[in-house]
């Protein structure tokens, strides 16, 4: 790969690396990004950033001489963290003819994530915490990106909760809705509030998947499964989301749990979370690439493509998660990256799991729906919203914030350079996940991750095509370095791993 080898500039160009015979200049770092408009969690800046030993050691003004063994010129383009997807479903282990590691994490990097968060209904599911390493252990060698996983919860033995260290997991997963890959479903209300009540004792943050499985169950008896495509947003209304919010909002005024209720699909439900969040609870909530990107009229071109849990729902619902998202409302954007095969997809609409490939397109997708829908605003806040949401505001929340999520001294240096000129569309030999196909074929997207680089080395190159190494590492708790994050407009301070609450 060209751009690992020496100094060169993003459009191919060798650039001429400053050498370390400059005067004062001392040791030349690892690399240079320079000369790009850096997202700082300050503002964007144009400016250069020196990397040493993985972690960032300088950032300078730009046209600073910073010598470098390795020089890359973002001159044009956008410097953002490298972003974090706190919400995908590798499918390791038991699933991986769905997905694998390796497949998932080229497409999470050539979408400029370079750290994910997986989700534990695998098989067998990532129950007891003591698992964790074994996990890990099985991904090591195979991922381009830096990793953790939420635990989930066993409805049998909650209890294990409480038995969980910062090291396996600073988060627990609750199913309170079920389907193809997710049978682990928390049904009964007194057991919920159980769960509730010891991740606050043990200073878990709960993740959420709140529909109500009663009230689906409930429509289930009384009227017949899905013939067609069409009939998937009714058969999983926004009832159940409704019903569910209500459940959670009181459980969280009750017991004080920190929760994160993922991939919100309708208005009543970001107004609920919304309001509950403004009231001084600890919620927030996720929106997803495709929730932004989609409503039901796409259902009848799309098909099972876009079957999910929970549904794509109408164009006011899309609107108002964009509203959630540029007003700070929402807390993270997330893909729910959770792939089937074509064959899977292909079944009478019944059986056809929910489920699609998002990871690589997140970005891509929602900067395409921002420019979209505010031409006139400016380009630089739309690439700090997205860098706030995609990386910062993850990394805050589960336990990152002390290493990753920013462009700061003493963090990973972990970027995507982003170029938001660029249109592109996706073709099914383009997509990198394991099923091979995208819901987005044929979109026309504004902006893309040009280079993702991950502890200071390259793992995708965009105009090459090139990955590399599998050398990304399990985020169990480690010392934190750089400074401690402190949250915009002040509230809880960000949860640290390692540091119980
Ligand atoms: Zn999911």
């Amino acid at each position: 790969m060209a751009v690992l080898s020496g100094p060169r500039h993003l459009d191919g160009s060798l650039g001429a690396a400053a050498g370390s015979d400059q005067p004062g200049s001392g040791e030349p770092a690892d690399l240079v990004i320079a000369n790009g408009r850096l997202v700082l969690p300050t503002g964007v800046v144009e400016a250069s950033v020196a990397v040493r030993a993985g972690r960032i050691e300088r950032i300078q003004p730009a046209g600073s001489n910073l010598p470098a063994r390795r020089l890359l010129d973002a001159r044009g383009r956008h410097v953002m963290p490298g972003l974090i997807d706190s919400h995908v479903h590798f499918r390791t282990p038991g699933l991986t003819h769905k997905e694998d590691w390796r497949h998932g994490s080229r497409a999470a990097v050539a979408g400029g994530v370079t750290t994910v968060i997986d989700m534990p209904n695998t098989v067998p599911p990532l129950f007891d915490p003591a698992r964790a390493a074994a996990k890990a252990a099985l991904i090591e060698g195979s991922s381009l990106v830096d990793f953790r996983f939420h635990l989930g919860v066993d409805p049998q033995r909650p209890d294990l909760l409480d038995t969980v260290t910062p090291r396996e997991a600073v988060s627990a997963k609750v199913f309170m809705a079920g389907h193809h890959t997710a049978p682990h479903v928390v049904r009964d209300a007194a057991q919920l509030e159980r769960i509730f009540r010891i991740a606050a004792r043990s200073g878990l943050r709960l993740v959420l998947h709140a529909e109500d499985d009663r009230v689906f169950a409930l429509l289930d008896r009384w009227r017949p499964g899905p013939s067609s495509y069409a009939d998937y947003e009714p058969m999983r209304p926004r009832s159940g989301g409704i019903v569910a919010a209500a459940t959670v909002i009181d459980l969280v005024e009750r017991a004080g749990t920190a929760t994160h209720v993922l991939h919100v699909s309708s208005a009543e439900e970001a107004d609920l979370y919304a309001a509950a969040a403004a009231s001084g609870l600890p919620i927030t909530f996720e929106v997803t690439g495709h929730h932004l990107s989609f409503s039901d009229h796409d259902m009848l071109r799309l098909g099972s493509r876009i079957r999910l849990s929970p549904a794509i729902r109408q164009p006011a619902d899309r609107e108002r998660l964009w509203t959630a998202v540029f007003s700070g409302q929402a807390g993270t954007l997330g893909s729910d990256h959770a792939p089937h095969l074509q064959a899977e997809k292909c079944r009478p609409p019944a059986e056809a799991p929910p489920g699609l490939p998002g990871i690589q397109e997140l970005a891509s997708a929602v900067f395409t729906g921002m420019r979209r829908r505010r031409p006139d605003q400016p380009v630089d806040e739309q690439v700090a919203l997205l860098a706030r949401l995609g990386a910062t505001a993850p990394a805050d929340l589960f336990g990152l914030g002390g290493r990753k999520g920013r462009i700061e001294v003493g963090g990973d240096a972990d970027f995507v350079i982003f170029d938001s000129r660029a249109t592109w569309s996706l073709g099914a030999s383009r997509v990198q996940s394991k099923c091979g196909w995208s819901a987005y074929e044929g979109w026309l997207f504004t902006g893309r991750a040009d280079l993702t680089i991950r502890a200071g080395e390259v793992v995708h190159d965009a105009a090459t095509g090139e990955f590399g190494a599998p050398s990304g590492r399990w985020l169990a708790a480690e010392p934190m370095a750089g400074p401690v994050p402190v949250p915009a407009g002040g509230g809880r301070p960000p949860d640290r791993v390692g540091v119980r609450r």
